[in-house]
């Protein structure tokens, strides 16, 4: 049987000597950060091609994954892995992965599919049945002369958590802190809980540069400001509204919030 040719073509870029980000066809951000001694994969993406082989281009050390959070745009490729370190809160999310769900959120990237002619052919299975590892609040990644520090920010899902690189003043926020925030899908906060996470992300990013997991753009503590503002301005408001999802934009700043107005306190 002839044997398929996976992608492997990723856009890879050097953000800093041996940290990385793996651009999983714009669909989501992995993050390679390589130290003396180990390496740490930030999110694994949906499972498009072959991660591994993406990895083993850069790195031939020993290779911890972590996620971010449980969604499957982060850990659909986790069974290219045999463990992966997850926040206990999304481990049940991250069980619940499966074919069809990725291939839900692959129909959703239309732009992506077409830029870079990917479909669901692309999409692959991995070569175990991947084990998750609880990653809790202090959690330490010592990968020899870099260390990374994990922080539980609960928001866009009750189990996100943040990545900090102590020695190289960098953050990785998954999707607590997007432009485009999420906070109506099944597994998130409301809107009320979200603010705490967002203020400790907000100053455990002073003097850092914060990556998120989706799109090129560093995230700017403005936009963090502006979102946790137009946040208590939501609780302030209370909700009368009878959709079921609203958006919401910051005033001063580019970013918005799609919440559900029943959940908001
Ligand atoms: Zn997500
Ligand atoms: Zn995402």
């Amino acid at each position: 049987m002839k044997k398929r040719n996976l992608r492997t073509d990723f856009e890879v870029t050097e953000l800093k000597p041996d940290i990385y980000r793996i651009n999983e066809f714009d669909v989501a951000n992995c993050y390679l950060v390589v130290g003396e001694k180990r390496a740490l994969l930030i999110d694994t993406g949906t499972g498009i091609g072959n991660i591994v082989a993406v990895v083993r281009g850069i790195t031939s050390l020993p290779v911890d994954v972590a996620a971010t959070h449980g969604h499957p745009d982060h850990l659909g490729g986790k069974n290219w892995f045999k463990h992966y370190y997850v926040h206990p809160d999304d481990e049940k999310m991250s069980r619940k992965i499966s074919p069809a769900l990725r291939a839900g959120l692959l129909l959703f990237q239309g732009p992506a599919r077409k830029k870079y002619g990917i479909g669901l052919r692309d999409l692959t299975p991995g070569e175990h049945p991947a084990e998750p590892i609880p990653m809790e609040e202090g959690h330490l990644f010592d990968l020899g002369g870099r260390t990374v520090e994990v922080y539980h920010t609960p928001g866009h899902t009750r189990g996100s958590v943040i990545f900090k690189l102590v020695e190289d003043q960098i953050v990785f926020s998954g999707d607590d802190v997007n432009p485009f925030l999420f906070l109506f899908l099944p597994g998130s906060t409301t809107v009320r809980e979200w603010i705490p996470g967002a203020e400790r992300i907000l100053s455990l990013s002073e003097g850092c540069v914060n990556y998120c997991g989706h799109g090129a753009d560093p995230v700017p503590p403005e936009q963090i400001r502006a979102q946790i503002r137009l946040a208590e301005e939501l609780v302030r408001r209370g909700n009368r509204f009878p959709l079921p999802v609203r958006i919401a934009k910051c005033a001063d700043a580019g970013a918005m919030i799609f919440y559900r107005p029943a959940h908001v306190k």
